[in-house]
């Protein structure tokens, strides 16, 4: 095994949460990550491990009981629902719903981004991606929303923090969308540095005044196109990252910035998300031994999200 390894952590099940015919956060996503990773050859420079399923001790690192209780809940009032002939979704909100998979996938896709930070700790990999769903930025302390349940990066962080011991972690999050889910739970914690890139007025409508001041949320106008974004990044990250030297870096890696994706509208292509994975690297290099995990958020073109997943990962893996 090398110690510069980059692992790639999924599993079956994240694949059989459905929320319904149409919906942008599909299960073919991960499909067409894995098809790019394949025809590229980048698949076979990564370590591969399957997920384990988080246990209800990780994710009340970062959720409270009362959130886990009602999501399991629902998961029992639904196979009940199913069992007597009745609907195979129970929606949260409107575009937010849970199948008999869903609270599976979501214990898999935390527990992804768990068992990475474990061996990247332990120094069996530089830096690792989890390829999941359902994604989670937008999953609060006590509120599953906008396609997520369980925060998967703020556990990971967390995770580090409580169990590893770490003093520092740094959460990135580049995804068209706000982060506010990694906000709540995130915020006023001195251990942790959060920096943000997002769309102005898109959903969830929040963000353009931190929650805290271990935020750094960036707002941009519609439309940006990735060299702005790059010097923004350059200017506002860069030294908040270098001045909080983290020991560890997380990342909500959404390609829905994408200028293909139609659920934002800037105007980022796949060099940009190769710099901005790059930019991330130096600074995990340079202080935090290289220790990177990333997690999928959004990225709902399947073509782009495909191949900018192949530009993230060609720069975590030094490809
Ligand atoms: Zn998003």
């Amino acid at each position: 095994m090398k110690a510069c390894a980059t692992g790639y952590f999924s599993h079956p099940d994240c694949r059989r949460h459905d929320m319904g015919e149409g919906h942008p956060e599909c299960p073919e996503r991960l499909d067409a990550i894995e098809d790019r990773l394949l025809i590229t050859g980048v698949g076979d420079a990564l370590e591969r491990r399957e997920a384990p399923p988080a246990a209800l001790s990780d994710l009340a690192l970062a959720h409270d009981r009362m959130h886990l209780a009602a999501l399991q809940g629902l998961e029992d009032q639904l196979a009940e629902q199913i069992e007597a002939g009745g609907p195979s979704h129970i929606h949260i909100d409107a575009d937010t719903s849970m199948n008999r998979h869903t609270w599976e996938a979501a214990r898999r896709a935390a527990g992804a981004a768990i068992a990475a930070t474990d061996a990247v700790i332990a120094g069996e990999l530089e830096n690792a991606f989890c390829a999941v769903r359902p994604p989670g930025h937008h999953a609060c302390r006590s509120q599953a929303m906008g396609f997520c349940f369980i925060n998967n990066v703020a556990v990971a962080a967390r995770h580090a923090l409580e169990r590893h011991g770490l003093q520092r972690v740094a959460v990135v999050d580049f995804d068209v969308h706000h982060g506010n889910g990694t906000e709540d739970i995130l915020a006023g914690d001195p251990r942790v540095l959060m920096v943000g890139i997002f769309q102005q007025g898109l959903y969830p409508f929040s963000g353009e005044r931190p929650k805290g001041t271990n935020m750094a949320n960036l707002p941009v106008p519609a439309y940006t196109r990735g060299m702005d974004v790059r010097e923004l990044i350059e200017q506002e990250w860069m030294p908040r990252l270098e001045a909080f030297r983290p020991e560890m870096i997380f990342v909500s890696a959404g390609f829905d910035a994408h200028r293909e994706d139609d659920l934002g509208q800037l105007a980022l292509v796949e060099q940009d998300y190769a710099w901005i994975t790059t930019r991330i690297r130096d600074v995990a290099r340079r202080h935090a031994k290289g220790r990177i995990v990333s997690c999928l958020e959004g990225g709902y073109h399947l073509g782009a999200l495909g191949r900018s997943v192949e530009a993230h990962l060609r720069a975590l893996a030094d490809l």
